[in-house]
């Protein structure tokens, strides 16, 4: 599971800029698509390896008793109690103010793992300003620049000092036909989660292995369903009573996302008499984030009508349309119905996302792609594509070497995409493209 760090601190001080520098190297790996609305306060960090989650929380008034200032309290509350460590944000501009003693004596009293970080200190360091800051009692103020980037990494190793595994599992070198598929099943609480867990735990063709392995609360169920071994990952929202599972009414973010890392396949729920509501978007955006094989069904299809359909089907066109590439399916979890076809998406996205491209073919197909339809000219430069490899598994990643390839347009690589895609029939899966100038 991936560890995560809450970002805490009154208004103006930078936790928005940290925040940004944290979670910017994931951003510029996956484009901008149409429709996708992110959620700012919840990211996918990375610093050299490590990987973990960042909350940014609203700025904080411990006190403030009621409106929106209580409600940020609440929610900065909830982030303190779901973080691995707290890197509480001061300015040392500033300096030291009333609110930062107050938010100090807050998180003392949690007995988090807290690192006090001094903002804005590019071209200050060591200096007096800083001294004022062991006031608060939290430590060594460790002096970093979020605008700049200074000491941003050794705050990040100082966070996560003993919570990330010291040898990191190199996933690609186990062949995955040999370990169970991991499903992650996301939705809003009530979109049906559990009644589909157990509908599918009751089903004979699916035996169940009675222990709930309880990892920091996920609960990992292994099943195994036509030979092929699965390990469900729920995402917290759900608690084992005797043999069954039941729905606990809370909805963790931080829960959904680390499933969601943990996953082969995510199983992304979409309620039918509710519609697409902006938290499925944004779990939506999680999922596209993570480069995760995908399967969207909207659940309790037998309680709607023909024209509550279409709609949905419409909603989700346009809402979830960064999502396109994902199989998606009606079903009813409570009447059973649509279930097989279900799986079969399920499988088909495992493989479609470990799916391997020979040379040969990615080349040949490139050329016939170009031969069909050229790249435009930029200027006097026409793109010249020469060769593709596979650059990875799960999601799959193309290589394409040639010249002039920073003038390939999205619409061309877009085009490419779909030309590959339909050779390999890709389905609930990203695809990756890259170019590479060749020397
Ligand atoms: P938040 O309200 O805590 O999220 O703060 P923001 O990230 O929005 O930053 C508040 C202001 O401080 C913005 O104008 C930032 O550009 C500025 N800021 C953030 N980090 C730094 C820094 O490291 N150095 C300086 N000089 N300014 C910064
Ligand atoms: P969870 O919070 O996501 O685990 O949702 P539950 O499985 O507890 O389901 C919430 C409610 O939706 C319950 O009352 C279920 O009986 C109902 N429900 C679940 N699946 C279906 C379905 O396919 N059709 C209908 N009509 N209701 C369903």
């Amino acid at each position: 599971m991936k560890p995560v760090i809450a970002l805490v601190g009154r208004p103006n001080v930078g936790k928005s800029t940290l925040f940004n520098r944290l979670t910017r190297s994931r951003d510029a790996i996956v484009a901008d698509y149409a429709g996708l609305t992110r959620d700012r306060h919840y990211g996918d960090g990375r610093v050299g390896t490590y990987e973990f989650i960042v909350i940014d929380t609203g700025g904080f008034e411990p006190d403030s008793s009621e409106g929106i200032y209580h409600e940020m309290a609440k929610q900065t509350c909830q982030a303190v109690a779901e973080a691995d460590a707290v890197i509480f944000v001061v300015d040392v501009r500033a300096g030291l103010s009333a609110q930062d003693h107050d938010i100090a004596r807050y998180l003392r009293s949690t007995g988090k793992r807290v690192l006090l970080a001094a903002n804005k200190a590019e071209g200050m360091k060591d200096g007096p300003q800083l001294a004022e800051f062991f006031e608060l009692g939290i430590g060594e103020p460790i002096a970093v620049s979020s605008a700049h980037g200074q000491g941003v990494r050794s705050l990040i190793d100082m966070a996560l000092e003993g919570l990330v595994p010291e040898e990191d599992e190199d996933e690609a070198e186990v062949d995955d036909a040999d370990r169970p598929v991991r499903l992650a099943v996301c939705g809003r609480p009530n979109v049906g989660k559990s009644t589909l867990i157990n509908t599918w735990l009751g089903e004979e063709r699916l035996v169940a292995f009675d222990q709930a392995g309880t990892t920091r609360d996920a609960i990992h169920v292994p099943f195994e369903r036509d030979g092929q071994r699965y390990e469900l990952i729920d995402t917290a929202g759900l608690r084992r009573k005797g043999r069954v599972f039941e729905s606990i009414e809370k909805f963790s973010v931080v829960k959904t996302l680390q499933a969601i890392a943990d996953a082969n396949v995510v199983l992304l729920l979409i309620d039918a008499t509710e519609g697409v509501s902006d938290q499925d978007a944004h779990i939506a955006g999680y999922i596209l984030d993570s480069g995760r094989a995908v399967v969207i069904a909207i659940n309790k299809w037998d309680a709607v009508d023909e024209y509550q359909r279409q709609m949905l089907q419409r909603s989700i066109e346009t809402r979830l349309s960064f999502l396109k590439f994902a199989p998606l399916l009606n079903i009813s979890a409570r009447r059973r119905q649509g279930l097989g076809p279900l799986w079969q998406a399920i499988e088909a996205s495992w493989a479609s996302a470990r799916c391997k491209m020979p040379t040969p073919v990615l080349t040949r197909l490139l050329q016939e792609a170009v031969a069909f339809q050229q790249p435009k000219r930029a200027g006097s430069f026409r793109p010249k594509l020469r060769y593709a490899h596979q650059g990875g598994q799960n999601p799959p990643v193309i290589v394409i070497h040639g010249n002039a390839v920073e003038h390939v347009t999205d619409v061309y690589k877009r085009y490419l995409e779909s030309r590959f895609r339909e050779h390999f029939k890709l389905v609930g899966t990203p695809l990756r493209i890259e170019l590479r100038a060749s020397r």
